[in-house]
């Protein structure tokens, strides 16, 4: 499969180059050449298809031959092993738990699939690949862990000191191995700049070959299809028309949605619900793109001021804003009624929901105020124990801690104190050294 860059279709690259390098030279973000639609048997067959069989058909053609046959089952199979189950809370509203991996949140598919599609692509060789990656929370976890004991590739994480909840700082500096974790003094945006910088600093590049990890990476971004097509198969029963609402803050979890739809999946609509971050939400109405500084909120893995793959969900719809429309409905939602969320749904069902599920919950009723008769799948995109503070203010309860997260809560803090750029850079010179 052939890939381009949105900057300049003329820059192409192969699946492995577009893994490898992240973003294209020209710092555009990759997309498919093609989007081949799978035969409608398969959809009309989809409940006799193990996870792993339903993967493998919609990701094949985006990884081509570039990936023998077995070996993309067994990353897959790997990838996949834990469940997706969808629980039905009203007779029109379920809600997609996507927290059953080892870091208990939904970025674990896409940091699997693309640690072992790298570990693949640098078997043999004979330099490192390091892979750069700044987190706000979620994504450091779920690297590092996808990563962890991956042969040739080294993973160096920035997080904001104080800035991540104390199970999200436990989950990236406690593994160890090829894992390096740098607390930096600063806030997210000051880590994000320290990682942009370093990609252009050729003292590093030139003696060791830096990737990035976030959902720019096509590896990342298209697995995440996986979860619709997932939770199809369960609710294609039910007979009706199905809606997604997708808690939102990069977009590249819905706009692996869209992709599933355009690999033919029926479904009526997406919603991408926000929080105040509501730079999407404001583009529906107006028309006009207007990027600004994020905002911190309870549902804080969705804190972006420029979504970075909204461009992705413009080109799949051609930049139509009217046929965009059609299909996308984006709302945005304060604290404050995350909070009354998570209490009403708890009150009027005893699922506990975390406030990043509770906005996909509010994106699901408010599309329902006009459409009563769809079927809204909301994605729990994270286990509430992730954010035990809020939960436990807002509910007045403590959930039960999984033992995933146990495991790792007892386990010894490693990493490294930094407060500037040089003191990163030199820690990447002297590795590769
Ligand atoms: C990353 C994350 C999101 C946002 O997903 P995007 O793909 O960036 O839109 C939502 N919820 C949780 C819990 C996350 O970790």
């Amino acid at each position: 499969m052939k890939y381009y860059s949105l900057n300049n279709a003329d820059n192409t690259a192969s699946f492995r180059e577009a893994v490898i390098n992240g973003i294209a030279p020209d710092r555009g973000l990759y997309f498919p050449a093609n989007i081949n639609a799978l035969p409608p048997s398969f959809f009309e067959k989809i409940e006799n298809l193990s996870n792993v069989e339903i993967a493998y058909e919609a990701i094949q053609q985006f990884v081509g031959d570039e990936i023998p046959k077995d070996r993309l089952l067994s990353i897959l199979k790997n990838v996949l092993d834990f469940e997706f189950p969808i629980v039905e809370l009203t007779e029109n509203i379920a809600t997609l738990e996507l927290f059953h991996g080892p870091t208990m949140a939904f970025k674990d598919v896409g940091a699997r699939f693309m640690a072992n599609c790298l570990g693949y692509f640098s078997e043999g060789n004979k330099t490192n690949i390091t892979v750069l990656v700044a987190t706000s929370g979620d994504t450091g976890g779920a690297v590092a862990n996808g990563f962890l004991g991956v042969e040739g590739v080294s993973v160096v994480i920035l997080y904001p000191s104080g800035k991540v909840s104390n199970i999200q700082e436990k989950q990236l500096t406690t593994l160890g191995k090829n894992i390096t974790a740098f607390e930096v003094e600063g806030t997210f945006d000051d880590c994000q700049n320290m990682v942009k910088t370093a990609f252009l600093d050729t003292e590093i590049t030139s003696k060791s070959k830096l990737t990035s990890a976030n959902s720019i990476n096509v590896a990342r971004w298209l697995p995440q299809c996986f979860y619709f097509l997932i939770a199809y198969k369960q609710a294609k029963l039910k007979g009706k028309e199905i809606v997604f609402s997708v808690p939102s803050g990069n977009f590249g979890n819905i706009c692996a949605g869209m992709v599933a739809q355009k690999l033919g999946m029926p479904v009526k609509n997406f919603i991408a619900a926000t929080n105040v971050n509501d730079v999407v939400p404001n583009y529906m109405k107006s028309g006009t793109y207007e990027p600004k500084p994020s905002v911190a909120t309870i549902s804080n893995a969705m804190d972006v001021g420029d979504p970075s793959n909204f461009i992705r969900i413009q080109k799949i719809y051609n930049n139509n804003l009217a046929e965009l429309q059609k299909n996308l409905s984006s709302y945005a939602f304060t604290d404050k009624q995350t909070k009354e969320a998570m209490k009403q749904v708890y009150s009027q069902t005893g699922y506990l929901t975390d406030p990043h599920g509770a906005v996909g919950y509010l994106g699901v009723k408010k599309f329902q105020e006009q459409h009563p008769n769809s079927y809204g799948i909301f994605l729990e995109t994270a286990h509430p124990v992730k954010f035990l503070p809020v939960v436990k203010e807002t509910m007045n309860l403590t959930p039960e801690i999984p033992f995933q997260i146990k495991k790792v809560m007892n386990k010894q803090k490693v990493a490294y104190q930094i407060a500037s750029y040089q003191q990163l850079k030199d820690y990447l010179v002297n590795v590769s050294s």
